[in-house]
């Protein structure tokens, strides 16, 4: 585990490396809809994304604390993490559930940047939230298993050259629990592609690289199925913490960005003869956003030491997410209302990330999902679904 001062330092480092590639950057991109390839491409080299990869494939070996700080740190200075964080986390399905041959052969090379493993596809347009009813279907024929079925929302697919999928092997209707039947796989998408596999961007309110997914009698060899056939539920799942703490902070990294600003301009930006920050009616909402962006980042904190620990943290992982996301969202809607006019013009960058931040009440999981886990897992009430 990480010191105080090692972590401060990865704040530092990253920050550095940040102020390479300023918000006039990030704009650009999501005005034409770019990848930030070169972003991601130093982010990798220098280590920072790649962190979560033990040392003997090739990573730096930390854990999901300092991955946290990386992060935090990425969306503290202007940059829309978006387009990076899975490469941080995917790859702990083959960490976590992979042979050994797959471990050696791929983690590797992820962290070496000569793979990509930044794509996950598990949501269907007709199925939601409701993972273990998705249709995608992977039949076993020979040495292969032939994949029908569709995805959507699946991002960064075109920018990787990896995907883990979770399909159904096992219809629903035969298994004994709903989360039995489902498999993992490891995606070559340089085969994949127009080879059974075909992609159509979908077009949203932010720059995520988000795309839906048509499978045709795709075939992926049965040497690249994740884990055991039947239990690809548990690999998605067992990634499913560290990504949320990851985002989480990834929310805290927002909403500093936003009070950062936000208590800057009212500082500044003079109305009536004096700053406006001199108003409480425009300081107050700035000082509690603070307080709830700091209160989200001890739940952070909490749930990524309780991780690296080894011990079950889905509460506290989930409580992060939902903290800190709808923290991020309120203090960028305050620093909207700071701004005032001025927010709604892009050289500003506030409004990109505030379409940013907002995703992340709905995805990876929604609210009332977390509130329901809440509800029916710590809180033992009556099961609602
Ligand atoms: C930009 C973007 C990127 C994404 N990237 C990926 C990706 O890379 N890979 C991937 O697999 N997925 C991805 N997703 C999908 C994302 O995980 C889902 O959108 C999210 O989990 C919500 O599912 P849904 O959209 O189907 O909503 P639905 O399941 O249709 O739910 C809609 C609303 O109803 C609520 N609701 C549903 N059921 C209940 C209930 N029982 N009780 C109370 N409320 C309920 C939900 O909380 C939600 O607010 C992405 C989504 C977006 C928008």
């Amino acid at each position: 585990m990480s010191t105080a001062s090692d972590l401060g330092s990865i704040r530092e480092s990253v920050k550095q490396l940040c102020e390479s590639y300023g918000e006039d950057y990030w704009l650009e991109l999501d005005r034409t809809r770019g990848f930030p390839t070169a972003f991601v491409k130093e982010l990798t080299d220098s280590g920072f994304l790649t962190v979560l990869i033990p040392e003997e494939y090739g990573g730096a070996g930390l854990g999901v604390m300092e991955a946290s700080v990386v992060m935090e740190q990425v969306c503290r200075s202007g940059a829309h993490a978006g387009a990076c964080h899975a490469q941080m986390y995917v790859m702990g399905s083959v960490l976590r559930h992979g042979s050994e041959a797959q471990k050696q052969y791929y983690l590797p090379k992820i962290a070496a940047g000569e793979l990509r493993l930044q794509s996950f596809g598990v949501t269907e347009p007709t199925t939601g939230t409701d993972t273990t009813s998705l249709k995608t279907f992977a039949r076993r024929d020979g040495d292969d298993y032939v994949v029908n079925g569709q995805k959507v929302w699946i991002s960064r697919i075109e920018h990787s050259d990896l995907m883990v999928l979770l399909a159904r092997t096992t219809p629903k209707e035969q298994t004994k629990k709903k989360t039995e039947g489902l498999s993992a796989f490891i995606v070559d998408l340089g085969t994949a592609v127009n080879n059974g596999l075909t992609i159509k961007p979908i077009e949203s309110m932010i720059n995520h690289h988000s795309c839906e997914l048509f499978f045709d009698d795709l075939r992926i060899p049965a040497e690249n199925l994740l884990g055991k056939e039947g239990e690809g539920f548990k690999v998605i799942l067992d990634g499913m913490n560290a990504e949320r703490i990851l985002i989480a902070a990834e929310c805290v990294g927002d909403g500093r960005y936003f009070v950062d600003k936000a208590s800057k301009y009212a500082s500044e930006r003079e109305v009536f003869g004096r700053p406006i920050g001199m108003n409480q009616g425009v300081q107050f909402p700035i000082a509690r956003c603070y307080a709830d962006i700091e209160a989200a980042w001890l739940m952070v904190e909490k749930a990524a030491k309780m991780f690296d620990e080894g011990l079950a943290c889905g509460a506290e992982a989930n409580m992060a997410k939902m903290l800190a996301s709808e923290a991020s969202w309120r203090a960028g809607d305050v620093c909207m209302q700071t701004f005032g006019g001025f927010a709604f013009a892009k050289e500003y960058h506030i409004e990109r990330k505030f379409r940013e931040t907002r995703l992340y009440q709905i995805a990876p999981i929604s609210t009332n999902l977390i509130l329901s886990f809440v509800a029916e897992h710590v809180l033992k009430m009556p099961r609602s679904f």
